[in-house]
């Protein structure tokens, strides 16, 4: 386990439709990474999760495509190889989803990471927290003492302590997200859109007329 969240001499993999900034972040850090295709209809291939040795880092749900892995999937693949690392991004976890984070208490090669930048509505205050088994946090907490020890302001994190403490606040803005997200999707679906079950703050869609590959 020693030193593993440092990702030395990592290899990872995650899909090839996700969130843009792992293959950023692996680019700047030459990270050896593989991105496994999503199926023709978007949804995410647990197969090549269970079998590839690199490790994994999976937005669930999944951006941009919205599409949500149950926890016995992901469980699956956590399972499968004790000796790498899998990150499960949970962004989005609080507009109605199931979080993992209860498997860190069997798995110790689980990191789940949330963010306040979403349902909290503090994006401005770039709040970002994980949970992993003690020796994980161990190992972090070493990396971010070689690496930024100051990585959140004092004022950050009396906003993300106020934050966690207003429950209330929490709900409203799911609920004025959900509310809006599906007025849209209720009329994107009027004028003929094809939209993805959403389980996020966006809807994806595809229009019989249109291509996004341009001309
Ligand atoms: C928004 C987002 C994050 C993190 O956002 P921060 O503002 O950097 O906390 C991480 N993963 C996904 C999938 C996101 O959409």
């Amino acid at each position: 386990m020693q030193r593993r969240a440092t990702c030395e001499q990592a290899r990872i993999a995650f899909p090839d439709v996700t969130y843009g900034f792992y293959e950023t972040m692996a680019k700047s850090f030459g990270i050896d990474y593989a991105k496994l295709p999503l199926r023709a209809d978007f949804t995410v291939d647990v197969k090549g999760y269970v079998e590839t040795d690199r490790h994994i880092v999976l937005a669930n749900p999944n951006a941009p495509t919205g599409y949500v892995l149950p926890v016995s999937e992901i469980e699956r693949i956590v399972a499968a190889n004790p000796q790498r690392l899998v990150v499960i991004d949970e962004a989005y976890v609080d507009y109605g989803n199931e979080s993992c984070v209860p498997l860190i208490h069997k798995y110790d090669n689980l990191i789940v990471v949330q963010t306040m930048s979403k349902s909290r509505n503090l994006a401005g205050a770039h709040i970002g927290y994980c949970f992993a088994s003690a020796a994980l946090i161990q190992d972090l907490e070493g990396l971010k003492a070689a690496f930024n020890p100051f990585n959140l302001s004092d004022v950050s994190m009396a906003i993300g302590t106020a934050a966690i403490e207003d429950e209330a606040y929490l709900q409203h803005c799911v609920q004025a997200t959900i509310t809006a997200r599906e007025y849209t999707k209720a009329e994107l679906r009027k004028l003929d859109f094809y939209v993805m079950d959403s389980h996020t703050n966006f809807v994806f869609v595809t229009h019989p007329w249109l291509t996004a590959a341009g001309e």
